[in-house]
């Protein structure tokens, strides 16, 4: 996937990789969003994968000023860990920008347009010493605050097929009283509805739809296992078993993966109170 868009000398993270990551290995994504709960999905995961990679205890992260502001030192010697930051840049004439996050206007030299790039600024708790930090108490994810802040509807389950688990209209959302994981199945139809599929047909299995049926499929549960692996929800192998049912090409397609995070990220955030990171005392890029 090509949405960072590298300054020479820079490499290039990889959100295909990242997300085969998260969801072929088991127990990644609960231990990225125990650490990093209140960052992006996408940060949250690189930030542990980096952890891990590094030998680096994850945990509360501020930049350098950051923890100076908490009376605490970056040790020295300590390599910052990447997060990926939007940056807001002015477009030149006729410069194709690959996975530009915004329409490329040939017509109108001065547009901005937005890329991702990877900044060096976070620290983790453990590469620092000083006073005590008390870390910030993971909140509770609200089912009712998040429909509502999404602008969704649970209504009851109105379905004759017992087989059939839930199912998602417009901007409303359904789960069978006998639904296996009625959590996970609540957030696979939410996913539906942010993904678009339900405006595109009122019929979730319509195969004429914009997006590919097996393809919606994937895209939802790749979503509700973001989410449910990070709420700690049970379903994390039946989920990775779904996917597998789904979906036989070898690569989720750049696009349906930045949809996945973009989901799972408002998804997760909506039924969460408004919390400071990190990412607001980074340097201006
Ligand atoms: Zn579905």
């Amino acid at each position: 996937m090509r949405t960072i868009r590298d300054p020479p000398g820079r490499t290039t993270l990889d959100w295909q990789q990242l997300l085969v990551d998260a969801v072929h290995r088991p127990g990644i994504i609960s231990s990225a969003y125990t650490a990093f709960w209140n960052y992006s999905l996408g940060n949250m995961i690189w930030a542990h994968l980096q952890c891990l990679a590094r030998g680096i205890q994850p945990g509360p992260l501020h930049t350098f000023r950051g923890w100076q502001k908490v009376n605490r030192q970056v040790r020295r010697g300590e390599k910052a860990l990447t997060l990926i930051m939007p940056v807001t840049m002015k477009r030149k004439r006729h410069d194709a920008v690959p996975g530009d996050a915004l329409p490329h206007d040939k017509s109108d030299p001065s547009a901005t347009f937005t890329v991702f790039l990877e900044r060096p600024f976070w620290f983790t708790l453990s590469q620092t010493d000083g006073e005590p930090y008390k870390p910030l108490t993971i909140p509770t994810w609200d089912e009712h605050q998040a429909l509502q802040r999404l602008n969704m509807t649970r209504e009851p389950f109105r379905h004759v097929d017992g087989n059939c688990q839930g199912y998602a209209h417009g901007r409303t959302v359904a789960v069978s009283p006998l639904a296996y994981l009625p959590h996970r199945t609540l957030l696979h139809e939410c996913a539906h509805v942010l993904l678009g599929h339900t405006a595109e047909s009122t019929d979730l299995s319509d195969t004429d739809a914009a997006t590919p049926r097996d393809l919606r499929e994937v895209e939802a549960e790749c979503v509700a296992m973001l989410c449910g692996c990070s709420l700690g929800l049970p379903g994390e192998d039946y989920s990775r078993g779904y996917i597998q049912h789904w979906y036989h090409a070898d690569v989720i397609p750049d696009r349906s993966v930045q949809r996945i995070f973009k989901a799972a990220d408002a998804l997760l955030k909506a039924g969460l109170p408004p919390v400071p990171t990190a990412e607001a005392d980074a340097p201006a890029v």
